[in-house]
């Protein structure tokens, strides 16, 4: 079984790392965070003294952190000293660009790069049912896929190097669009004196049925699972789904395609972050909506 190296073991990385060892790999981890260092060695990690020490003789390395300065600190630390014909993965959700700088950097060095970030949240990190979203080279890809799948059940090859970061920022402004757009339908039949069950019943089996619906229901009692059921505790917090509306807001500029309805929503999230709700799950949004709406 491959050696990994896993650095970054947060919320995400600390249970996918722990799916890596369950499966029979050898995990050498590192975090800057000792709690998330200790949790790891629990899960039956050997932890490094550094991201350097946990990639040296590594069969590939993943990293999960939080933006694409991080990545690209990371990246360039550990890349040089990487084994000729190693692998790199980073599964954090980070932008295109950074994306692509880091491709070129693993190219410089021999290194087979491949750009993976998830969806699924901690939920899916915990039950390794992830969907990776993956960017790069045919072979790259094929040397990632087995060690991707013992962290998740979906693995797409999305094309060349940031096809996997430009998938995922496509689909979550996605979401981040539906998700108002069923808040906005929920205040809506408020004011019209509609019951949540009654509207729910109706568009979860019509043309308005999206997983924001369905799956991730605003209000609470319809889909009994979702946040709304449980005071709005991320799962995905809002400043999560405002990073990504921001990443892809920053693509849309870059790629000089105009997104109305993309940035309508990172401005209507960022209304709700700066009113102090960044942690809050964002289907809590609906709370933002239904005063945009009016509703007393
Ligand atoms: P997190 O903040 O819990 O974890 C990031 C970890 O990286 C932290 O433990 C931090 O200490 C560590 N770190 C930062 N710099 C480091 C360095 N130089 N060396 C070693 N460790 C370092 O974040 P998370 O929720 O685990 O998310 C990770 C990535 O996954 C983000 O890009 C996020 O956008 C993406 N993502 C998160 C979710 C989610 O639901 N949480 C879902 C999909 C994608």
């Amino acid at each position: 079984m491959a050696t990994i190296a896993f650095i970054g073991l947060g919320n995400m990385g600390g249970p996918m790392a722990a799916n890596l060892v369950k499966a029979g790999h050898k995990v050498v981890a590192f975090d800057l965070v000792e709690a998330s260092r200790a949790q790891a060695k629990t899960d039956g990690a050997e932890i490094a003294a550094s991201a350097l020490a946990a990639a040296k003789g590594a069969d590939a390395v993943v990293t999960m952190l939080p933006a694409g300065k991080h990545v690209l600190a990371v990246w360039n630390e550990v890349v040089p000293a990487m084994a000729k014909g190693a692998l790199i993965i980073d599964s954090s959700t980070i932008d295109v660009e950074s994306a692509r700088a880091a491709h070129a950097l693993a190219a410089k060095h021999g290194i087979a790069a491949i750009d993976a970030p998830v969806s699924g949240g901690t939920g899916g990190a915990k039950a390794a049912t992830l969907t990776f979203m993956c960017g790069g080279e045919e072979g790259a890809f094929a040397a990632a896929k087995p060690i991707l799948e013992k962290m998740g059940k979906k693995i797409v090859h999305c094309g060349g190097a940031g096809a996997g970061q430009a998938a995922k920022i496509c689909n979550n402004m996605i979401l981040g669009i539906s998700m108002i757009a069923v808040s906005e339908a929920f205040a809506l039949g408020e004011k019209l004196g509609l019951s949540h069950q009654a509207l729910f019943d109706v568009a979860s089996t019509s043309s308005g049925q999206c997983w924001s619906l369905t799956s991730y229901c605003p209000v609470p009692g319809p889909v009994p699972a979702s946040p709304a059921n449980n005071d709005y505790k991320p799962g995905f917090a809002t400043a999560l789904m405002l990073k990504d509306l921001t990443l892809s807001q920053d693509a849309a500029k870059a790629a000089g395609a105009a997104t109305p309805l993309g940035q309508h929503a990172q401005e209507i999230y960022k209304a709700f972050e700066a009113a102090g709700h960044g942690g809050v799950d964002f289907s809590g949004i609906i709370q933002h909506v239904r005063k945009l709406a009016g509703t007393p």
